[in-house]
């Protein structure tokens, strides 16, 4: 197979946040340090070597882009300042760029001010949107549907649902078929046969639960340089917060129409607060906000080596995701109010605008990762499982 060489490829990385790695000279620092360099010991200067040699669908295609969480000891260790920890960082929003056809990733990662004006035009468009179809404010009671109709509210979430699986596909089956052809992977290997679909099950399984939901990596392997903080001030548990809180909160959502589907219980039914589906809202809810806050905070005080290399398009995803969980909670409050409060009708327009905005923009941002890395994994563990098998 050739491998084409694409010699601006140094430069191209550089443009979302790479130092200049051309000082790296090989001395093998970072590769001794990292917690995640196996036998090859080659590992994370290969990666800067790819880009020097403009060897793309190599940096595209290597594993380490999706396992290193950013702990910075290599950096910490680089006798040349060459940042290869920030490097891998930048690797990263390059994969999710080259993924992205529209180029909406590529502006909102290297052009800060494009970002921001699309982001805060977006906002602004779905509050419009939604405001122009506005009915009465009840003052008797908190009537959030009839002030922006139900309806309304889920035929754009459900446009917008379209929009983002149809991007966030394509940036899958770019990558998933880029990683198989160079492990070599055919679709037999994933579902031909009982021994491939248990292979594909397993791989599956330490993919999304073992990796992503639990975290097992980044709390075992990441988190050295970190082990006199305490427990709920560590990385991977303000990371892991703010994953859980986002898919609790997607599931409360889904749920919550769901049940209004069977016919159990109207969307915008007033319920206890121990009402299951209201329950995992409210946690999934502090859990976001926690997170969210926690991370913004890190940044702000440069806590770490990720928190120290904040880019404008982190501030805009952190900002959307804890806007809409301070925003969701506020409207529960207000819900529960005794006298209904004028606010709560705004507050729930501009949560509405906002958390339409968050899931349109996800596949084009630094979120995207919470998808690409458990694809990336599979393949990974599939082919690592099916060597171990000898096949
Ligand atoms: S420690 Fe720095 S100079 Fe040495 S191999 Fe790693 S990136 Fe290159
Ligand atoms: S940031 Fe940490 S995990 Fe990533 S390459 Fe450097 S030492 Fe390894």
């Amino acid at each position: 197979m050739t491998a084409l060489v694409d010699a601006g490829l140094l430069a191209d990385v550089q443009k979302f946040g790479a130092a200049d790695v051309s000082a790296c000279f090989s001395c093998g620092n970072c590769t001794a340090i990292c917690p995640l360099s196996d036998n090859d010991g080659t590992f994370p200067r290969r990666l800067i070597r790819y880009a020097q040699v403009g060897m793309k669908d190599a940096l595209l295609g290597s594993k380490e882009l999706w396992t290193c969480y950013h702990c910075g000891e290599c950096s910490d260790t680089c006798p040349t300042q060459a940042d290869p920890g920030g490097f891998m960082a930048a690797a990263r929003r390059y994969a999710i760029a080259s993924y992205d056809r529209t180029r909406l990733a590529r502006t909102m990662y290297t052009s800060p001010l494009a970002g921001s004006v699309i982001a805060i035009l977006l906002a602004a468009f779905f509050a419009v949107f939604m405001y122009a179809s506005h009915g009465p404010q009840s003052t008797t009671s908190l009537q959030l549907f009839g002030f922006i109709p139900e309806a309304l509210i889920h035929n754009t979430g459900v446009v917008v649902m379209i929009l983002v699986f149809l991007a966030g596909l394509a940036g899958i089956v770019t990558m998933a078929r880029g990683i198989a052809r160079r492990e070599e992977i055919a679709l037999h290997d994933v579902i031909g046969g009982r021994a491939a679909l248990a292979r594909s099950g397993r791989a599956l399984w330490s993919a999304l639960a073992v990796e992503s939901l639990g975290q097992r990596r980044f709390r075992a392997d990441c988190e050295t340089v970190q082990d006199a903080r305490p427990w709920y001030r560590r990385r991977w548990f303000i990371h892991a917060s703010t994953m859980w809180g986002f898919l609790g909160l997607l599931a409360a959502t889904i749920l919550d129409y769901g049940l209004a589907v069977i016919g159990v219980k109207a969307t915008g039914t007033p319920v206890p607060l121990w009402y299951p589906v209201r329950l995992l809202g409210t946690l999934a809810g502090l859990f976001l906000i926690y997170g969210t806050t926690m991370l913004i905070i890190d940044r702000l005080q440069k806590a770490n080596r990720a928190a120290s290399d904040s880019k404008a398009s982190d501030w805009t995803l952190l900002a959307l995701l804890w806007v809409t969980g301070v925003s969701g909670f506020l409207i529960e409050i207000a819900l529960y109010l005794p006298q209904p409060p004028a606010w709560g009708y705004w507050v729930f327009l501009f949560h509405v605008s906002v958390a339409m905005e968050l899931v349109l923009l996800a596949p084009f941002m630094k979120f995207a990762h919470a998808v690409y890395r458990p694809v990336a994994l599979f393949f990974y563990t599939l082919a690592g499982d099916r060597s171990a098998a000898g096949h």
